[in-house]
C-alpha cells in the first residue's frame, strides 16, 4: 500500500482515541472490557483503510471487532470511516501484527481475518508474510482452542502459498473457494483492495482454516 504522510494524522487520531486505542497493551487480556460486553472478538491483521471492518461492525453488532495496522497514515483513514458508519463495536491499533501477543492474552480471541495480505513474492521475503509459519504460531496463542483463519486475496502465487504453509501447520481447512465472487457464498462485505481488484475483473481467493489444538 503507497503510505503518503498526513501531517494531521496524529491529531486527528489524538482526537478519537475511543476508537484508535492509545497504549493497547494495558488492555491485554482486558478487551471484552473496553467494548462494555462479553461478545466474541474478531481482528482483522492488516486492516488498511478499514472498510471490511466497518461493514462487518455494522452487520454483526453481536461481535467486538479489532482492526490492526502497521501505519498511522493508513489508520487515520479507518478511524474517519468507523466514525461515518456510527459503530461502537469496533476499534483500531496502530501496531506491528509481530506484536500481538504483547496485545492480546492467550485464548482471548475468536477469530483472525487476513485480507489482501502484503504478497512478498521474493523468497528471501518469506519470513514477512502474514500467513508465514511464525505468524500463524502467534495467531495460534492468542485464538481460542479451534479458532479460525479467515483469509481473501487476488494474489495467486500467495494463496497457494498460504494454504500449503496452513496445511504444514497442521490446520484444517474447511472453506476454499478459486473464485469467491461466482462462489455463491454470501455474506461477502468487501474489502478496499477486493473491490478495486475485482473491479478489474480479477478473481478472488479466499479460505477458513481451523487450528486443530
Ligand atoms: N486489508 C485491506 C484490504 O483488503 O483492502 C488492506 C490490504 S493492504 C495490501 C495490506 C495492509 O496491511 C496495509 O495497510 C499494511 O500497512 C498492513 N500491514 C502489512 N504488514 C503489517 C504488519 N506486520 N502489521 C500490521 N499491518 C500490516
Amino acid at each position: 500500500m503507497r503510505v503518503r504522510n498526513k501531517p494531521w494524522a496524529s491529531e486527528f487520531i489524538a482526537e478519537n482515541r475511543h476508537i484508535a486505542v492509545a497504549q493497547p497493551s494495558e488492555y491485554k487480556g482486558k478487551w471484552r472490557e473496553l467494548f462494555g460486553n462479553n461478545h466474541p472478538i474478531h481482528i482483522e491483521v492488516g486492516t488498511g483503510k478499514g472498510q471490511f471492518l466497518s461493514g462487518m461492525a455494522k452487520a454483526n453488532p453481536g461481535i467486538n471487532y479489532i482492526g490492526i495496522e502497521l501505519f498511522e497514515s493508513v489508520m487515520v483513514v479507518a478511524v474517519q470511516k468507523v466514525l461515518e458508519s456510527g459503530a461502537e463495536n469496533l476499534k483500531l491499533l496502530n501496531v506491528d501484527a509481530a506484536d500481538l501477543t504483547e496485545i492480546f492474552e492467550d485464548g482471548e480471541v475468536n477469530r483472525v481475518y487476513l485480507n489482501f495480505s502484503d504478497p512478498w513474492p521474493k523468497k528471501r521475503h518469506e519470513k514477512r508474510r502474514l500467513t508465514f509459519k511464525t505468524y500463524l504460531s502467534l495467531y495460534e496463542r492468542l485464538l481460542e482452542k479451534g479458532g479460525e483463519i479467515h483469509f481473501k486475496t487476488d494474489n495467486q502465487g500467495l494463496f497457494e502459498y498460504s494454504l500449503r504453509s496452513f496445511s504444514e501447520y497442521g490446520m484444517l481447512l474447511t472453506f476454499v473457494s478459486l473464485d469467491l465472487h461466482q462462489s455463491g457464498f454470501e455474506g461477502n462485505v468487501m474489502t478496499e483492495y477486493e473491490e478495486k481488484f475485482s473491479n478489474k475483473g480479477q478473481r478472488i481467493y479466499r479460505s477458513e482454516a481451523r487450528f486443530q489444538n
